[in-house]
C-alpha cells in the first residue's frame, strides 16, 4: 500500500464526489494534478470507483426488475359494479346525439 502524500486529506475528501463527476471543472483541476503524482489516492480513487460502478450496475438491474413487474390489477370492489348500474347524471335518456 503506497504511503499518503501532503495534502491527501483534502483530496480524499473530495474523492467520491469527483468519482461519481459532480465536481466543477475547476474543482477537478487540482484533484487530477494531485492524482498524477500521489499513487496512494490514485489507489484510493480505483477504489471508489469500482464502488460507484457496483452501485449504478445495481440500481439499473433493480429499475429493470421494477420495469418488469406485473402491473397492479384494480381492486374487486371497484371493477365488479357493472357498469349499467350507474344512473345517468343528468337523468335523462340522450337521443338523436348528433348534431
Ligand atoms: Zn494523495
Amino acid at each position: 500500500m503506497p504511503m499518503p502524500a501532503a495534502g491527501c486529506g483534502e483530496i480524499r475528501e473530495s474523492l467520491g464526489v469527483y468519482v461519481v463527476g459532480a465536481l466543477e471543472p475547476d474543482e477537478e483541476a487540482p484533484i487530477r494534478a494531485h492524482l498524477l503524482r500521489c499513487p496512494a489516492c490514485r489507489s484510493e480513487r480505483d477504489d471508489l470507483a469500482r464502488v460507484v460502478r457496483l452501485l449504478r450496475t445495481a440500481l439499473l438491474i433493480r429499475a429493470a426488475a421494477a420495469y418488469r413487474a406485473p402491473i397492479p390489477r384494480p381492486r374487486p370492489a371497484v371493477s365488479a359494479v357493472a357498469p349499467h348500474q350507474h344512473p345517468r347524471r343528468d337523468g335523462r335518456r340522450q337521443e338523436g346525439g348528433q348534431l
